[in-house]
């Protein structure tokens, strides 16, 4: 609506003050820091498509006896506030996995449904793209976990693979068993031949908020919340992600997570 009215209800949260925090502060105190500082990120995250909305809606008026001109402008204000939709959706889902219950089923998952479910979330993206989807596997792999959960994580990190990678890349996604006997663990790893990430960034990434190359990475359509999500689904799970990636050459994502050797779950009982 009236941008005027925008801009004032975002003024409260409107400070990037930088949180200097000394050793001996309280864990509490930290928390509540690092929560005060996601507000602000989050409220300058959503400033810059609800100010495109804003305007573009406004065009859209200025423009009624113009159809091409509406209709060019009504596309566009799609994109934005479907960008908008996912900013929400993630800081919602980042907000949950952040709190102390993060309601989290715990059911046997088979892996290989999750890079499926993941795979055929990205087809249309690697399509428009021009990216070949290989999928490499090895057998079964079973985890304990929230299978929705573990497959929006696969799903981030084959569609950053698609994102940062040129036209006619290829991103492999391969499921493995490694680890030792006493800790068994399943590996899938997500590999793109993109543009590589410096070093200086590998463990920034997994920031909130953090993008490299701001103009490349707004041309994605990212958030920066992604990756962030990635690691607390990983760390929820008793598992962790790691980065190998060199400019230029392309990035490995790998994410381990704790093999579930108990028993399976029936396949023939939910049909009796
Ligand atoms: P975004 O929504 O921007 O993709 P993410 O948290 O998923 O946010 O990723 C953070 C940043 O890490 C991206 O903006 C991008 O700069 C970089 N990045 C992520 N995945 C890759 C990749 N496969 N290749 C190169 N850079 C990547």
């Amino acid at each position: 609506s009236d941008p005027v009215e925008i801009q004032a209800r975002l003024a409260p949260f409107d400070d990037d003050r930088v949180l200097v925090l000394a050793d001996d502060e309280s864990s509490q105190r930290r928390v509540d820091a690092v929560r005060r500082d996601f507000v602000a990120n989050i409220s300058h995250e959503l400033k810059t498509p609800i100010g495109a909305v804003s305007v573009l809606s406004e065009a859209v008026e200025a423009a009624y006896d113009d159809p091409e001109a509406v209709k060019k402008f009504a596309t566009r204000l799609q994109m934005e506030t479907a960008r908008l939709a996912e900013l929400i959706n993630q800081i919602i889902d980042l907000s949950r996995l952040q709190s102390e219950d993060p309601m989290l089923a715990s059911e046997v998952v088979d892996i290989n449904d999750v890079v499926t479910e993941a795979v055929s979330r990205s087809r249309e993206r690697a399509n428009q793209r021009e990216v070949s989807l290989i999928v490499a596997r090895t057998g079964e792999a079973f985890v304990l976990g929230d299978q929705w959960q573990l497959t929006d994580a696969v799903t981030n990190l084959v569609q950053n693979a698609i994102s940062y990678s040129g036209e006619r890349a290829r991103v492999t996604i391969s499921v493995m068993c490694v680890g030792t006997d006493s800790d068994p663990q399943v590996e899938i790893k997500v590999s793109d031949n993109g543009i590589g990430i410096r070093p200086e960034d590998q463990e920034r990434v997994f920031e909130r908020f953090y993008r490299v190359d701001y103009g490349r990475s707004r041309e994605s359509g990212g958030t920066g919340l992604g990756l962030s999500i990635v690691r607390h689904i990983a760390g929820a799970h008793g598992g962790s992600i790691r980065l190998w990636s060199r400019p230029g050459q392309g990035s490995t994502f790998t994410l381990s997570l704790p093999t579930y050797l108990g028993p399976r779950p029936d396949a023939e009982s939910d049909e009796e």
